[in-house]
């Protein structure tokens, strides 16, 4: 049928089919995808469709956040509503046994299992998979379990934050990571794995005071009983450093505040907090290498991905050298940025993790980034070049379907 398949007789130029068959000297490419949309496309169908591009992943979602998604092609709808919190596979006991906090299921796995049906569909056409998985921004669970949320100076819930350093958190995450390793993925890709921050455009935010960087740091900061305890083993007080944060806040919310100079600038004005938030970096690292593990006792790999390319993230609580330890490959989002930008992002995140790990680069094939097959082409080219071990391309959902070509010509360009 036209309108399911993308590669048309006019789609064909770009890289010779030749030059497809000979293989991509990138050996990772990656399509993200959620359930939804592969489960209305068909998974049999949606995997012939992948191997066309000559991607050889797919970063299927395996848990994800709220959300309202326009879906240009799906064939059965056209807005989605995404459930909040859910996981895409069945939760086994062997590991949410024990968890204090259970998973919500989604409506898609319900006497399925969606997730082992789309891997072997891709595997049948030698796609291999990894498991997106969205971490620590899960409103579900923070709804149903605020104990294990962030929470701030003033003892305020942040429904939307689990926070990484409190062990229920990390038992959940552990469970979570064990089961979708068990399946026949490659990896596990984890989002938002860190301390999810105040803004986070997760509700309709509400603010009549001008959010600066400190005060977005400061509101962001956890004091949670998690939080605590690892400060403590750093012989950092953690309460006597809350309690100046509180301090600070008052002062900005009595008399406003619009230095929107970077918060490095503006750690010493609220004391003990340098401390702090190197405490924090040594837990995220301490949770995400536990978390890892549990990834590789399937001898499956870790792959963590990050939005900004400035570090340490003090908001997010990420010293990227101390992530790219227990990491197999770190997933940059290269949004928003001509392929010129390739070479220096790449710099900064070389220096930021270190010689060792794999950095791969994600695209988005289509609005806002590449106007054309040929923009796409460019931007892979010059992640390549600029040392990509691998590239990604989001999401097969959001992007009209002809784009599926100009994915086809950009995987076999590098
Ligand atoms: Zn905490």
């Amino acid at each position: 049928m036209q309108r399911r398949t993308f590669l048309t007789g006019a789609a064909l130029a770009g890289p010779s089919r030749a030059a497809l068959a000979a293989g991509s000297k990138i050996g990772y490419q990656s399509l993200f995808c959620y359930p939804w949309d592969v489960l209305d496309e068909g998974p049999a169908a949606f995997a012939r469709l992948v191997k066309e591009t000559g991607v050889t992943h797919i970063a299927l979602a395996s848990t994800y956040h709220e959300g309202k998604v326009l879906a240009p092609h799906n064939p059965r709808r056209r807005v989605y509503f995404i459930e909040e919190g859910a996981i895409y596979l069945p939760p086994n006991p062997r590991y949410f046994g024990n968890t204090k906090m259970k998973p919500r299921v989604s409506r898609w796995t319900s006497g399925r299992d969606a997730w082992k049906e789309i891997t072997e569909a891709c595997a049948a056409q030698g796609v291999r998979s990894t498991a997106w998985t969205v971490s620590l921004h899960n409103s579900y669970l923070g709804w149903t379990y605020p104990q294990y949320t962030t929470m701030n100076a003033f003892g305020d819930r942040y429904v939307h934050a689990l926070c990484p350093a409190h062990p229920a958190v990390v038992e959940y995450l552990r469970a979570l990571a064990g089961n979708i390793a068990s399946y026949s993925t490659e990896a596990v890709d984890f989002e938002s794995f860190e301390f999810v921050g105040y803004k986070h455009y997760a509700f309709l935010e509400k603010e009549g005071i001008e959010i600066t960087p400190l005060g977005n740091l400061l509101l962001s900061l956890c004091f949670c009983e998690g939080c605590l305890a690892a400060a403590k083993r750093l012989r950092v007080d953690g309460a006597k450093v809350r309690e100046a944060v509180k301090r600070r806040l008052e002062i900005y919310f009595e008399q406003g505040d619009h230095d929107r100079s970077p918060v490095e600038t503006r750690l010493s004005s609220v004391p003990g907090l340098s401390d702090y938030l190197q405490a924090r970096f040594r837990s995220l690292e301490d949770s995400f290498r536990q978390v890892a593990e549990a990834v590789r006792a399937h001898k499956k790999k870790a792959i963590f991905m990050v939005m900004g390319d400035s570090f340490p993230n003090y908001t997010a609580g990420i010293d990227l050298g101390r992530i790219a330890r227990h990491a197999d490959a770190i997933e940059f989002l290269f949004y928003a940025r001509p392929p010129e930008q390739a070479p220096a992002v790449m710099r900064n995140l070389r220096k930021a993790a270190g010689p060792a790990v794999r950095i791969y680069f994600v695209l988005r094939p289509g609005y806002p980034d590449a106007k054309d097959a040929a923009g796409l082409v460019k931007l892979a080219q010059a992640s390549a070049q600029a040392g990509a071990s691998g590239v990604s391309y989001y999401n097969f959902g959001l992007f009209e379907r002809s784009h599926m070509d100009w994915i086809r010509q950009a995987a076999a360009s590098i």
